[in-house]
């Protein structure tokens, strides 16, 4: 079991599952959060927005139930609760499963096993899917699945990734760094990696099918872009790709200091 950490990722699962209520006693059904390998654990109580340049996290490297969450969370309400809020509340400040008759809190005692039977069942059919919204929360507990899962690899580090741009950027605190901007044509992804000003790698970030997401991401991550340049200055695959993320910059509402 992993206590007390901070959590932030780009990987998660919605899970289905019954199980009797401690509250009225019905059988009810709900679903709780299943985290994937790529989500980065790190110390507790480090906020995403002022911190991601700044402070080295460890990616999971397994699949995860999600025992609680509280802390910081307000990407957590935006990304779960608002969009499910008749399967997951916050009570006393820790997000929860909850009962489809009377609401009430479905304790992660109540629900572990039948959660993580699910995630393989479910997973094993290929009948779940990574909601794919970045979520930070301050202080996660989280239990870890044994042995393989036999979800498909989440693992986007490939050799058809091209590295297209170089952003320099900044975080709300003044701490510097860069974004590289890769591309997979065969799969159709774009990938971010985030380093400090040491060169040294803090995030990766897989599964955005277009530039949008990317912005949306760097946004959520509370980063400034203060310089593109082209990975190759000669290359017209990185041209377009300035114009291209330029583009979805704008429409996002960045605008362009003179
Ligand atoms: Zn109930």
């Amino acid at each position: 079991m992993i206590h007390n950490r901070s959590l932030l990722t780009k990987e998660w699962y919605k899970v289905p599952f019954s199980a009797d209520c401690p509250g009225c006693g019905a059988q009810t059904r709900s679903a709780a959060i299943v985290v994937g390998p790529s989500s980065l654990v790190g110390d507790p109580g480090s906020a995403s927005k002022t911190d991601v340049l700044a402070r080295p996290r460890k990616t999971l490297d397994a699949f995860a139930f999600v025992e609680a969450l509280g802390g910081q969370t307000e990407h957590v309400e935006r990304s779960i609760v608002n969009r499910f809020h008749s399967t997951f509340a916050f009570l006393d400040s820790q997000l929860t499963s909850i009962c489809e008759h009377c609401a009430e809190n479905l304790p992660p005692a109540a629900i572990r096993s039948a959660v993580m039977n699910g995630f393989i069942r479910l997973g094993q059919k290929r009948l779940l899917v990574n909601e794919r919204l970045l979520f930070f929360a301050s202080h996660v507990m989280l239990t870890e699945f044994r042995g393989d899962s036999s979800l498909e690899e989440s693992e986007m580090w490939d050799p058809d990734y091209a590295l297209l741009l170089v952003c320099d950027t900044e975080s709300t605190t003044g701490e510097t760094g860069t974004i590289e901007l890769w591309h997979s044509i065969a799969r159709d992804d774009y990938a971010i990696v985030v380093k400090g000003h040491n060169g040294r790698e803090m995030l990766r970030d897989g599964f955005n099918s277009d530039l949008k997401e990317v912005v949306t991401t760097v946004s959520d991550l509370g980063l400034v872009l203060t310089q593109l340049h082209l990975a190759q200055a000669s290359s017209p695959y990185c041209a377009l790709a300035r114009d291209l993320f330029l583009e979805a910059l704008e429409q996002a509402g960045y605008r362009q200091a003179s």
